[in-house]
């Protein structure tokens, strides 16, 4: 099923940026996201094709679900307006757009509750080798290439490398095969999400 819905959006992980990567996790360990990192991760499933009324039955699923989980009423009561409103379906009815790289980059870093942000700048080096290794990057040289990129705040060739690196087999399946494969770098997770998943098909 190539179409996201509230209860595939999982199966689509492979194709995320460690940005989202990160607020996925966040969101399941804790079934709940604070309002930063709704709005970052709201706009970005958007970005990826998940319309209001999955995105309404996906963020109730997860704030609901499991221990630790709020009622529906409560999320209903505390959450429904926000997710609603990120459509652009209340309020000023501003239909807004997935967040940029730099935008996420502008915006204050993340504290110890929160899970916005960009990973290659907001990560201490261990948690973010464990994000890396959990997105399917073996502990090599490029592992190493990231981290230190990383480090010299260069999060957006980072991000890239990694990019790179993850569908390394599909970007030579593409080449050999004459297609076009894009070489600007990664200034947006929208568009990491649909390189990726351009490359794979
Ligand atoms: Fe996300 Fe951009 Fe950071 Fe990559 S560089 S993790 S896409 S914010």
């Amino acid at each position: 099923d190539s179409e996201v819905h509230a209860s595939n959006v999982k199966q689509f992980e492979k194709y995320f940026p460690a940005c989202a990567h990160r607020l996925m996790d966040g969101l399941e360990d804790h079934h709940h996201l604070r309002y930063t990192g709704r709005q970052q991760f709201s706009l970005f499933l958007k970005g990826i094709g998940l319309g209001p009324n999955e995105a309404l039955k996906f963020w109730q699923m997860m704030f609901t679900n499991g221990p630790g989980g709020i009622t529906i009423e409560k999320f209903n009561k505390e959450y429904k307006y926000n997710i609603r409103h990120t459509y652009g379906l209340e309020g000023a009815r501003i239909s807004y757009k997935p967040w940029s790289c730099s935008l996420i980059l502008s915006k204050p870093k993340p504290n110890k509750q929160e899970y916005h942000g960009c990973p290659y700048r907001d990560l201490q080096t261990d948690n973010l080798t464990a994000l890396l290794k959990r997105m399917g990057m073996k502990d090599d040289g490029n592992l190493q290439k990231v981290i230190e990129l990383s480090d010299s705040k260069e999060y957006q060739t980072a991000c890239t490398k990694v990019f790179e690196v993850l569908n390394a087999e599909n970007i030579q399946a593409n080449m050999s095969k004459g297609l076009n494969v894009m070489e600007a770098q990664i200034s947006h997770p929208n568009d990491y999400f649909n390189r990726a998943l351009l490359y794979e098909n």
